[in-house]
């Protein structure tokens, strides 16, 4: 059986009146990329911000390597890299200032490693950190989260508000480091597109609640889009089990239905319709079937 890394059980998170995880449970296995999405404000800072041990769970619990992350924030933190959502670097320091202190606090630091990322990420070593854009202070704090080679990497929407570019840089990296044997990568998104290129496994989250937490491959699988027409135009479509949502209108209905679609095909027949297209949804669609909206242009909370 492989090790887990990371196990949350049951984790409950209140602010005030406002309850940002209700009951959350994930085990994220050694050597897989967990790809953790959501709309704004679903809760994904605050899981993650429990497993770096900066919030206290109030009801359930978080081990990271076994450990609790607040009663123990050095045997956990000195085993992870993290990249804040706010891609937080001191910006008084120059590029080069900033490599050299980070490199300070970690043995396994990889000068080599540190200096093939400067030169793909194209950064200037004499640069002010806060006369660097966005995307630009991105790549500096993923160099530093990357270049000691963690057993576990954190980042929190790593491209967020960054240009196609910059994400695929920061995929690559990504790649690079799971490609490292052993390595454990947790990334949250709202791009689903990105989990869908680089994720082995998709735990997608709902107003705290995780909706669905599966392998990619299975999420896949286990869902079907399928395409029918009726002989005669219908104001709603039909009721049955299984179906997640349902679009179109008239005489054609799509349903997006979970873990095969015989009962759907049996029923197709009984209703005198016809299957015209069958396919495998996109993360996108099913995304939107279990939680309602597209993660990407979902309102703030
Ligand atoms: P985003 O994609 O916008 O970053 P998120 O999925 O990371 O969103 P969280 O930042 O975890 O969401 O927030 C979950 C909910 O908890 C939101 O409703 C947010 O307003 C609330 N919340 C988070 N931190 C606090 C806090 N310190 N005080 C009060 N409410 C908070």
């Amino acid at each position: 059986m492989s090790e887990t890394v990371i196990n949350v059980s049951e984790l409950t998170r209140r602010f005030g009146a406002k309850t940002a995880l209700v009951s959350v449970s994930l085990s994220v296995a050694r050597g897989a990329v967990y790809g953790l999405v959501g709309a704004n404000g679903a809760g994904k800072t605050t899981l993650i911000k429990h497993i770096l041990g900066l919030l206290r769970a109030e009801s359930g619990s978080v081990r990271v390597f076994g450990l609790d992350p607040v009663a123990d924030p050095v045997g956990v933190l000195s085993r992870i890299g993290y990249l804040s959502e706010e891609h937080d670097v001191p910006g008084w320091m120059r590029v080069d200032e900033l490599i050299r202190y980070s490199r300070a606090f970690y043995p396994a630091w990889d000068d080599g490693y540190a200096e093939e990322l400067r030169q793909a990420f194209a950064l200037d070593l004499t640069a002010k950190v806060k006369d660097l854009s966005k995307g630009q202070k991105a790549r500096v704090g993923l160099l530093i989260a990357l270049a000691y080679r963690p057993e576990l990497l954190v980042l929190d929407e790593p491209s967020s508000g960054l240009d196609p570019i910059v994400r695929r840089d920061i995929l690559g990296a990504i790649i690079r480091t799971i490609a490292d044997e052993g390595r454990t990568v947790l990334f949250s998104s709202h791009l689903l597109e990105e989990v869908e290129q680089v994720a082995d496994h998709v735990t997608m989250i709902n107003q705290g609640r995780i909706a669905l937490s599966a392998p990619l491959d299975a999420v896949r699988q286990s869902h079907r889009c399928v395409t029918m027409r009726f002989a005669e135009s219908r104001p709603h479509p039909p009721a049955i089990a299984g179906v997640l949502r349902w679009d179109g209108g008239g005489q054609e209905w799509t349903a997006l239905c979970r873990d095969g679609s015989g009962e759907l095909h049996e029923a197709v027949a009984s209703w005198g319709a016809r299957i015209v297209a069958e396919r495998v949804p996109s993360l996108d669609e099913i995304f939107v079937a279990h939680v309602g909206m597209p993660a990407a242009s979902a309102p703030d909370a």
